[in-house]
């Protein structure tokens, strides 16, 4: 089924929404909930003993581009893995004294900032020391994000000898004068060198990462570079809309906000991304993910077995996710906890001989059953009231009564219809996905909505 662009319900119904990688999001995270917390829910975790997905972060990147909101910090001393990568090796041995040797790992993901920033002898040095603590699936999906302009060879070997078998990269834009503004030059032939090298080392289901929003772009110079990652064939593209806050995110002050596209250019590239790229074969998954039809994130959209996580969707519904380092979020059932964001807090905790929590969020029964909804209708575009009742003892149409009453304008606008007991979102409510989640968000109805993104 089609993703299909309507400016007058996208104008209508365009406002602030959490992206709802958790539900309830991170804005809920509290600082009452800390490393004690966490130990114990590790612990409980050990019962269900659902299979783990580990996320490890590296913060360091080479160089600032401007228009980056991670938490990251610019080096050019290599030196400073060596402190950070100690201080996460004690981390990982502090998990590993709480949660069960005997859990599956059947995903690891190592995000950034870049982790490429690591050595040869530091990337085969981490990962056999995470081999060592935890126990990776045979088949386990094993990913890694990569800068490509700080890229070696040798590098790229050594992620895929050491077990690496997926890759995720930023490319934003080709044009010149959009990267001068964003202070990000990479050109094309490095990516097409790039592409060539992953597919002949045998990498899967590589992800493009695209913004749009950026300074100096238009609708004919973001085409082009649409037309072009086609040409590099990656399985997966992410499009993100580019959100200017230089008063959170302070690299973003480098940028002229008089250079910015105007929101009518940023809808033309909006509809363009989605026509060309469908166009060209590839499936809209969701929010601002595309991908091949045969890559494994489009077909457990068609076996409605898709999920959300901190680092977006996910083939892995049901693991227990284990976040390592500093900022890393973890998602157990029915608990988050999210690390130290800074390396000095995040040291001073592990010092202490604790877990290095800042905050979390303890779900109650509630958050888990409307989480399910959510997450099936951002993932599925779908959410059959059956599946639902059979999983938490519950009438659907009793319990959430007041929601179904309030989708009946978005019915009745065809963003959704509600038959044969679900409710299944249409091509032209696809892209407003967030908006008719919302209606199942407790917590919107209570706080302001002002501090998330605008959903389109
Ligand atoms: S976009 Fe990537 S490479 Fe650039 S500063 Fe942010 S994390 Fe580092």
């Amino acid at each position: 089924m089609k993703t299909i662009f309507n400016q007058a319900l996208i104008e209508k119904y365009d406002k602030p929404g959490p992206r709802y990688t958790s539900y309830p999001p991170a804005t809920e995270f509290h600082q009452g909930v800390g490393h004690e917390d966490y130990r114990r829910k590790l612990k409980e975790s050990n019962v269900k003993a659902n299979p783990l997905s580990l996320y490890v972060h590296i913060p360091f990147c080479e160089s600032a581009c401007w228009f980056c909101g991670c938490n990251v910090i610019i080096s050019h001393r290599k030196d400073v893995t060596r402190r950070y990568m100690d201080y996460i090796y004690r981390e990982m041995d502090m998990l590993k004294d709480n949660i069960d040797s005997t859990r599956p790992v059947v995903q690891l993901h190592w995000g950034g900032g870049t982790p490429n920033f690591l050595t040869v002898e530091e990337i085969e040095e981490l990962f056999g020391k995470i081999e060592d603590s935890f126990r990776i699936d045979v088949d386990a999906e094993i990913s890694v994000e990569i800068d490509p302009r700080y890229l070696s060879e040798w590098q790229l070997e050594a992620f895929r000898k050491v077990g690496f078998n997926r890759v995720s990269m930023g490319l934003q834009d080709l044009d010149l004068e959009v990267q001068k503004a964003i202070n990000r030059i990479q050109t094309y032939q490095l990516m097409e060198k790039v592409m060539k090298d992953l597919r002949d080392l045998g990498f899967k289901s590589i992800n493009i990462d695209l913004i749009y929003g950026l300074p100096y772009q238009t609708p004919e110079k973001f085409k082009k570079t649409i037309e072009q990652t086609i040409e590099l064939q990656p399985d997966r593209v992410a499009v993100f809309n580019f959100a200017y806050v230089p008063w959170l995110k302070p690299l973003q002050r480098k940028i002229d906000p008089s250079t910015l596209p105007p929101p009518e250019d940023k809808l033309t590239i909006l509809k363009m991304t989605i026509d060309i790229f469908q166009s060209a074969g590839y499936v809209f998954i969701g929010m601002d993910h595309f991908a091949k039809p045969e890559d494994e994130l489009a077909q457990a959209q068609k076996e409605g077995t898709l999920w959300r996580n901190f680092q977006g969707y996910t083939t892995k519904k049901g693991v227990d996710l284990i976040g390592i380092g500093a900022t890393s979020i973890g998602m157990l059932y029915d608990a988050y906890f999210q690390n130290y964001k800074t390396i000095r807090d995040y040291y001073l905790a592990i010092d202490g001989g604790k877990l290095p929590t800042m905050r979390g969020y303890l779900l109650t029964e509630e958050d888990i059953i409307r989480r399910e909804v959510i997450m099936d209708l951002m993932c599925n575009f779908q959410c059959a009231f059956d599946k639902v009742e059979r999983l938490f003892g519950i009438d659907f149409e009793e319990r959430f009564s007041e929601e179904l009453e309030e989708l009946k304008g978005m019915e009745e606008d065809g963003l959704l219809k509600i038959h044969d007991r679900k409710i299944e979102v249409l091509p032209e409510g696809r892209l407003l996905i967030r908006n008719i989640a919302m209606v199942f968000d407790q917590y919107l109805k209570t706080k302001k909505e002002q501090r998330f993104s605008r959903t389109i």
